[in-house]
């Protein structure tokens, strides 16, 4: 019998954890797995806040494929995914075509813009590798030319974070803590540099306990942040933002973090989306499509007690991972599917420094200890993925 290809795009926490354990399901003769990624490196978003406001190296949030898969058991195929033609049971890449029995969609998310111009020409929307090299960068060469510049411009010091969620808060949280060592690196009064938080909806941290919001802001203000709660933001222009109450913020620096969609390979390839995911059938499949995975921030699957998405999480798509290597290995078999039911064992955001928040199955955390939980929680995922060894390379330290 022909061994069938498993073919999965993306070596994000979904698609990394898919293809360790395919590999470990299933033997040698049972199937080809083949992953596919535009880097030869992976890399953790959840980490990118630090590599961006320039609190970690870059290095320490990537690794190469190679160093963590057994390339003898996955064949790994540096490219770019440019369709699914599922119809065919084919995936075009920028440099060739792959045939697939079963396919794993994994490419992740892209910013969204809500529609709101100016996003992709003017603000900083990239949470990769090289997104966040480019954004600690810029910060620094503002902060080197403010001193350089005939007029001491304001808006080379002022930075605005677009979006009040997860994403956003982390990011200023690092960058906040960084800002008085940039000062002091660059001879510029405290006092010069403003940083914004700017949020459409009526709370920080939408979803996150009251107390906790509330913990999160007082520790950001007291560091300099302002927050706009409450403030569509109508436009991102080459000299700042615009919002919609009709106030103007001139800053050279304007960070996109209000949220994300799935992957624009989904809707190019014809499948039925809402904002770039594929709402899921319970087995994790594709509706209409038996040898068609969906996985991660590429996938929508809706919490029935609210009657809403569960948020895009690196949480839920390492669970997905699992279920769906499961699934994959029950269709070569012959065996029952499983349905899946995510297990959302609380929820951590860092805010730089020794500081965090967050909800660890029902305790709260504030501070030091949900640093703490943070940091467990990071090396968690590289303990699932490569063992103890890759905690002791690449994990960080607690404390
Ligand atoms: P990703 O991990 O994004 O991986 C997608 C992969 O596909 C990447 O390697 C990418 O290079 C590759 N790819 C994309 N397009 C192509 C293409 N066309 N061809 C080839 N390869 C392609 N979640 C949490 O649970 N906890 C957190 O604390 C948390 N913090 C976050 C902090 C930040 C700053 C950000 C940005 C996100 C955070 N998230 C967090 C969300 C989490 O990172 C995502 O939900 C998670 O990465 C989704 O995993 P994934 O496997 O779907 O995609």
């Amino acid at each position: 019998m022909k061994k069938p290809n498993i073919v999965i795009l993306g070596a994000g926490y979904g698609g990394m954890i898919t293809a360790t354990r395919l590999s470990k399901l299933l033997g040698h003769n049972e199937a080809n797995i083949t992953l596919v990624n535009k880097h030869d490196y992976h890399y953790q978003t959840t980490w990118l806040h630090e590599p961006a406001a320039g609190t970690l190296s870059p290095e320490r949030t990537r690794m190469p494929i190679g160093s963590v898969l057994d390339l003898n058991k996955i064949k790994f195929v540096q490219d770019i995914v440019v369709e699914i033609k599922a119809a065919d049971k084919k995936v075009v890449l920028e440099d060739g075509e792959l045939e697939y029995d079963y396919l794993v969609v994994g490419l992740g998310s892209e910013a969204e813009t809500f529609g709101v111009p100016g996003v992709h020409e003017y603000a900083f929307s990239k949470w990769t590798v090289n997104g966040a090299r480019e954004v600690k960068e810029h910060i620094e060469y503002m902060f080197a030319k403010y001193n350089n510049t005939a007029e001491k411009k304001d808006e080379l010091l002022t930075f605005v974070v677009a979006g009040a969620g997860f994403t956003g808060i982390e990011f200023i949280g690092e960058l906040s803590d960084r800002v008085p060592e940039l000062c002091e690196h660059y001879d510029i009064p405290r006092e010069k540099v403003k940083l914004y938080v700017i949020e459409a909806a009526p709370t920080a941290l939408p979803g996150f306990d009251p107390e906790l919001v509330e913990y999160a802001m007082n520790l950001l203000e007291s560091r300099g942040v302002e927050f706009k709660i409450n403030c569509p933001i109508k436009e991102v222009t080459e000299t700042g933002v615009s919002l919609a109450n009709g106030d103007e913020i001139k800053a050279e620096t304007v960070v996109w973090a209000t949220g994300v969609r799935g992957s624009s390979i989904i809707e190019k390839s014809g499948f039925e989306a809402m904002r770039g995911r594929i709402k899921v059938e319970p087995d994790l499949r594709a509706p209409g499509y038996e040898d068609v995975f969906v996985i991660g921030d590429c996938a929508l699957l809706i919490n029935e007690e609210i009657n809403r998405p569960y948020p895009p999480t690196a949480q839920i798509a390492m669970q997905m991972a699992e279920v769906c290597a499961h699934n994959i290995k029950a269709l070569i078999k012959n065996d029952p599917l499983k349905t899946f039911k995510p297990d959302i064992k609380g929820t951590v955001a860092s805010l730089g420094g020794k500081e965090a928040i967050g909800v660890v199955g029902t305790r709260k955390l504030f501070g030091s200890s949900a640093n703490f939980m943070k940091k467990m929680i990071d090396n968690r995922y590289l303990f699932l993925l490569g063992g103890p060894g890759l905690v002791l390379k690449k994990g960080k330290s607690p404390f």
